[in-house]
């Protein structure tokens, strides 16, 4: 069984567990996949209330399951109400607070033994969920095995919790996921994290143990996985994770955390072969494609749009802002091409050479521009903090999103951290960069490392500005409000903008 853990977003299958689970299928082993933290959501929201003086949560999520086109304003108000019952349900667990997509514990996150010892002393919010609604499928399935996947850091808490439950109630655990495998590979504290989780799997899942694998990668073959919780995600149209590719096919950005990971692409035959297993009730829905890869390559994508087009399925996903997504725009927008997320990252032509971004303001404005042109929603992700960034950078970020304007849909900006193994923090001196070791972080694990440049931290610089300037331009204030907070990226290709393309489900077949 490969269980995925609360907390992370209820609006589409968390893609590395689903992902395994499928790959699995496809070569005859049969797991049952369960997606934990949606079924925990969805029995936190029925145990609320109805009534006045309680949030109306059953019209949110009516609204959000029956709609596939929201404006801004309502979403925002919805969502907000299944957070403000979340944060009811809290209350009754002192020092945990629980929202759509994450999760704080009453001690820090960073400190595996410290959450476990919480765990076994205290009633969890998950305890009573654990009895009422998982042990009666343990017990109609007793798995051999149960593999809790990880993929953000939310669900280690609930995830140490419920493998503790299970060991109490027998059953074996394996942990896996890709949070593991970044701890591994680029970050600090693995072993921190063994101490907890003793049985660990990392890669891709083809390690696990009875996989006969001749090829090499278990996402070289998928089909539609054996699943244990019901598809109540909490959205209008289904959203079905998937990827063309792991690795980068650019693997040249020099704070890039995933640089020592091998290029795979799986191509256009087994895209069609995993849609082919789809089940009818999702096909019928029209199912939006979410593509996972860290950069969607681009003659993969051209292979398959054909496949999308016969099989009237709609995407979205991660793209360079290269020369040919401009030129191509109206192709991709006629394949269903709902959102494209752009990584402009800065509009300082300097600086993204110096890291060896391999991408140019000027372009990134263009494909932005024609994305929008095309109907394409834009969800332009800024990167400000580097090290070594002036302010004469941050004013070309400034003039370039100026530039952009109502191109824009949506944005999201973020404040540079230094993965803690990779290029850059090998050749920090070069850079002028301090790498900081402080004695409290022996204890936890970590992703990054805290860094300073010629004695500042320009992450603050960075936070100021975002704050003061560019958070307050007209354009990007707009986009700001539109950009929905919750339910990670799967709504966003379904908010409503006008001129943009609307995604139809055909709710007569
Ligand atoms: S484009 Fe993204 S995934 Fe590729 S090397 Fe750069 S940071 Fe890494």
């Amino acid at each position: 069984m490969i269980i995925s853990p609360p907390v992370i977003t209820p609006s589409e299958p968390p893609s590395g567990a689903f992902l395994l689970a499928s790959g699995l299928e496809a070569r005859g082993i049969s797991t049952g996949f369960l997606d934990l933290s949606l079924e925990f959501f969805n029995y936190i929201f029925a145990k609320i209330p109805e009534g006045r003086g309680y949030p109306a949560v059953k019209y949110a999520l009516t609204y959000l399951r029956n709609n596939s086109n929201y404006p801004p304003g309502q979403h925002r108000t919805v969502s907000g109400v299944l957070n403000s019952a979340l944060k009811s349900f809290s209350k009754g667990y002192p020092g945990w607070k629980i929202s759509l997509m994450d999760l704080t514990p009453p001690s820090e996150v960073h400190k595996p033994e410290e959450l476990l010892k919480i765990c076994k002393r205290e009633v969890t919010p998950f305890s009573e969920f654990w009895e009422e609604y998982l042990l009666p499928i343990l017990k109609m399935h007793h798995p051999k095995t149960v593999l809790v996947s990880f993929s953000y850091l939310s669900q280690l808490p609930a995830g140490i919790d419920l493998a503790l439950f299970l060991k109490t109630n027998g059953y074996h655990v394996i942990a896996g996921g890709s949070l593991l495998n970044s701890l591994d590979r680029t970050g600090k504290g693995f072993d921190l994290l063994r101490r907890v989780l003793p049985e660990t799997v990392l890669g891709d899942g083809s390690l696990l143990r009875g996989i006969e694998s001749t090829d090499n990668s278990l996402l070289s073959r998928l089909s539609w996985p054996y699943t244990l919780s019901s598809w109540q995600y909490i959205s209008g149209s289904p959203i079905i994770p998937y990827t063309l590719s792991t690795g980068c096919f650019w693997n040249k950005c020099l704070f890039c955390p995933d640089r020592k990971r091998k290029l795979s692409i799986f191509g256009k035959e087994v895209f069609e072969e995993f849609i082919k297993t789809v089940p009818p009730s999702i096909m019928k829905r029209k199912p939006v494609i979410h593509l996972l890869d860290s950069t969607i390559p681009k003659k993969t994508l051209l292979d398959i749009l054909p496949v999308l087009k016969e099989n009237n399925l709609d995407f979205y996903g991660f793209i360079r802002p290269e020369k040919w997504v401009a030129d191509q725009s109206d192709m991709l927008a006629d394949h269903g091409c709902l959102m494209l997320q752009l990584g402009a990252e800065s509009g300082s032509h300097s600086l993204l050479e110096r890291f060896s971004k391999g991408i140019d303001p000027e372009t990134s404005l263009e494909v932005i521009q024609s994305c929008a042109e095309s109907g394409i929603r834009t969800y332009v992700y800024m990167l400000l903090g580097l090290p070594g960034e002036t302010i004469s950078d941050l004013n070309a970020s400034v003039s370039f999103l100026q530039e952009a304007g109502n191109s824009i849909d949506f944005i999201n900006f973020s404040i540079f951290n230094l993965p803690t193994n990779c290029e850059l923090s090998d050749r920090a001196d070069e850079f002028g960069i301090e790498l900081v070791y402080d004695k409290d972080s022996e204890n936890v694990i970590r992703l990054y490392m805290p860094f300073r440049c010629e004695g500042r931290n320009p992450r603050i610089m960075a936070r100021d500005f975002i704050t003061e300037k560019l958070s307050r331009l007209p354009s990007i204030e707009e986009t700001l409000l539109r950009t929905p907070k919750w339910f990670r990226t799967s709504h966003f290709p379904l908010i409503e903008i006008p001129g943009r393309i609307s995604h139809k489900p055909d709710l007569s077949k």
